[in-house]
């Protein structure tokens, strides 16, 4: 262990958990349009569970599901080993954060978040101090006077977030929810996401298009395409050990080496660099040759396009470590040496579009 990835799944024993919400070769389709085709899915509680997939793969269908918003066609949705397939979202213990955090124009952002309890029937203090928590949880503790007009975008996601919390729900679902987020204000409500997740301890299902988004957030990811799952697994596990071509392309950059009938995934950042005749610094290596085509400078690191002897194209990224160290020719046409670990490589399955 580098240190480097930090591990959410070991923060709480996921494995041991019981399964809180499942879905069982659910089914549904809207006219002609399969949206979601015959998916299992296992969430364990206190998990952060992400579906991930690209645009029209399914995500909010399932979540809708789950929510009660839409009834399968077949298959069943079960709450904490009861079935719920049947029964409207307000008997069911979840809560959902959409991406337009509707919050009431006219009401402050506390009397927004005391709404849902008063609703319930929840006496005055116990609303207060709950609403009281919630804001502090949210780190908005001082905002609860304001009106929502008065907030930025990311407080108005966080107090959408509070009003969902503040109901103490098994299981929070949201949809896209940074969505509208610039992306440094996105990063940062990643980390609040995850921490707030932490700290309540209450079983997040998570959609996202994102595949940093997913992989940096999540204890499991299920994949969809094309309203299947086609891969759930730890952050780790799909990015390094993708299921298939899909998986492999979706999550991540990969080249894709064929090799004795074999097909390889190698990404690009476990590929080293070098100038013709430069040594590699490292035994134990495979190494070929090739040609630049491209170089790209990104700032953290040079994304390099390289033409192997057999016409294959590769992507290898070189961290820049030092402003002068290991630089060589950046021209295309370039002759250069690219090196990586057998263990690096990893054989892809075939992806069989149905
Ligand atoms: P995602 O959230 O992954 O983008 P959705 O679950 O929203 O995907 O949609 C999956 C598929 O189902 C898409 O092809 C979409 O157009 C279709 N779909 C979703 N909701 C409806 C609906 N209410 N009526 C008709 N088609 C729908
Ligand atoms: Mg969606």
């Amino acid at each position: 262990m580098t240190g480097e990835q930090t591990q959410p799944a070991a923060a709480h024993d996921a494995d041991d958990a019981p399964v809180i919400v499942r879905l069982a070769a659910v089914h549904k389709a809207y006219k002609d349009v399969v949206a979601v085709d015959h998916v299992d899915l296992d969430v364990r509680q206190g998990e952060f569970f992400t579906l991930l997939g690209p645009s029209g793969s399914g995500k909010t269908t399932s979540l809708r599901l789950i929510a009660g918003f839409e009834k399968p066609d077949r298959g069943v949705v079960e709450l904490n080993g009861v079935d719920v397939t049947g029964l409207p979202p307000y008997d069911r213990d979840i809560n959902t954060v959409f991406q337009d955090y509707a919050l009431f124009p006219h009401m402050t952002v506390a009397e927004n978040i005391a709404y849902g309890l008063q609703a319930k029937g929840v006496g005055r203090d116990e609303t207060k101090t709950r609403v009281a928590e919630a804001l502090r949880m949210v780190r908005l503790a001082d905002y609860g006077d304001r009106s929502p007009a008065q907030l930025s975008g990311g407080q108005r996601q966080r107090v959408g977030l509070a009003r969902a919390i503040v109901n103490r729900p098994k299981v929070l679902l949201l949809d896209e929810p940074l969505g509208a987020l610039d992306l440094k204000l996105r990063q940062e409500m990643q980390s609040e996401l995850k921490r707030i997740q932490a700290e309540v301890g209450i079983t997040f299902i998570y959609v996202t298009h994102d595949q940093e988004e997913a992989l940096t957030m999540s204890d499991r990811i299920a994949i969809f395409n094309l309203g299947r799952i086609v891969q759930t697994g730890t952050p780790v596990q799909v990015y390094e050990e993708p299921a298939d071509d899909f998986v492999a392309g979706f999550v991540g950059t990969s080249n894709i080496l064929n090799r004795d009938g074999k097909r390889l995934i190698l990404r690009p950042e476990k590929i080293r660099i070098v100038a013709e005749g430069q040594s590699i610094g490292e035994a134990g290596l495979h190494v070929e040759a090739g040609r630049l085509v491209e170089a790209v400078y990104v700032g953290q690191f040079t994304r390099y396009l390289v033409a192997l002897a057999d016409g294959t194209e590769i992507v290898a990224v070189r961290q820049n470590l030092d402003r002068s160290t290991g630089r060589f020719r950046e021209a295309p046409g370039t002759k250069v040496q690219v090196a990586w670990r057998p263990d690096s490589l990893f054989e892809l399955r075939r992806f069989e579009p149905r």
